[in-house]
Order: C-alpha cells, then structure tokens, then sequence
C-alpha cells in the first residue's frame, strides 16, 4: 500500500470530488496522491486508483540508493531481523535515508520518524552533547570533536571544571555511539 486516500490527510487541500485524476485523458476523480519524485515527496499529483497503481508499479523507488542498505533494508521488511551493521557505516546511513524516504512516502508531511522521542537511557548524553535524536554517526563525531575542543582540560590550564564536563561528554560520546546502531 504506497498511495493514500485523500481523506485520509492533508487537510490544507479540500477534498473536493470534482478534482479529475490528472493522467492524460482520465475523467475519473483523482482520489489518490502520487509523489513526482523520491527527492520531492511533498510535491505530487492526484491520480484515480488505476493510474496512481500504475504509478507505483513504475515508481523506482530505490533507485540511487546503496544497493547493499537496499538488500538489507528489503531483508528486514521481509524477515524483520534488523541488519548486524557488519558493513560499513555509508550502507547504514542509506538505509536509515531509505527508511526515512519510505516513511515520508508513505506518510506525506509527516515528520513523526524524525519526532520520535529519545529512549530515556539516551536522553542525558543527547543534553550532554546537545543533539538531537535520531542522530547519525557523523553528527555525533562532529558535535563531541566540537566540545572537547572547547572543554579539554589541556586548553584549560586543568581547570577542575573543565575536567570533569569533558569526562562527561566522553561518556556521553560513548554512550550514544554504542547505541547507533539500535535504532
Ligand atoms: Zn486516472
């Protein structure tokens, strides 16, 4: 099921039965909303339930992706075993981007995936390094390298402080990488 009843959302739009399914040549009603593009998910068509079919057939939707994070991203939908991660980090961030191009496709507008709220255990090290959840890899290097910068006691002269938030941060930084791959 990769196509949505008009009722069923955007209410910005009036669910108006006299707007023609826009197929060439179609009169029935355009019921259905058709992305024109994987990188323009908000932007679509109303197509009738034949051609918004039709539509989703030839829709390649995995096209560009890394092929390795497709076959572990369709390997999980199948048998619903979450990838090990033995590969490296640049097929898990494909993944995770197909994951997100789904869920958008499939809920257009929606911004509930990237909304979803931290597992507490994670909660605390996000404050630490001032991050939100979910988080990839390379934002996590990105803001620890930032902080310890500014906090590593050999910049402060081994002022007290400063020593004990970069243990913190160091903690935190550990915390959230260890968990990278649990969501
Ligand atoms: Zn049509």
């Amino acid at each position: 099921m990769s196509y949505q009843k008009k009722t069923d959302y955007a209410p910005h739009i009036a669910p108006e039965a006299s707007v023609r399914c826009e197929a060439e040549g179609c009169a029935e009603p355009g019921m259905y909303k058709a992305p024109k593009s994987k990188n323009r998910l908000h932007d679509y068509r109303w197509l009738c339930l034949e051609h918004v079919r039709e539509h989703n057939r030839q829709w390649d939707f995995f096209k560009g992706f890394d092929a390795a994070a497709i076959e572990d991203f369709i390997r999980d939908a199948v048998t619903g075993h979450r990838p090990t991660w033995s590969r490296e980090s640049r097929v898990r961030q494909s993944y995770h981007q197909i994951q997100d191009a789904l869920y958008e496709f499939l809920n257009p507008g929606s911004k509930a995936f990237r909304a979803a709220p931290a597992p507490p255990k994670l909660q605390k090290a996000l404050r630490t390094l001032e991050m939100n959840y979910p988080y990839t890899a390379r934002q996590l290097k990105r803001h620890y390298r930032a902080l310890v910068k500014k906090h590593h006691p050999d910049v402060n002269r081994g002022d007290k402080t400063s020593e004990e938030i970069f243990k913190k941060i160091t903690v935190a930084y550990r915390v959230l990488l260890e968990h990278l791959d649990s969501f």
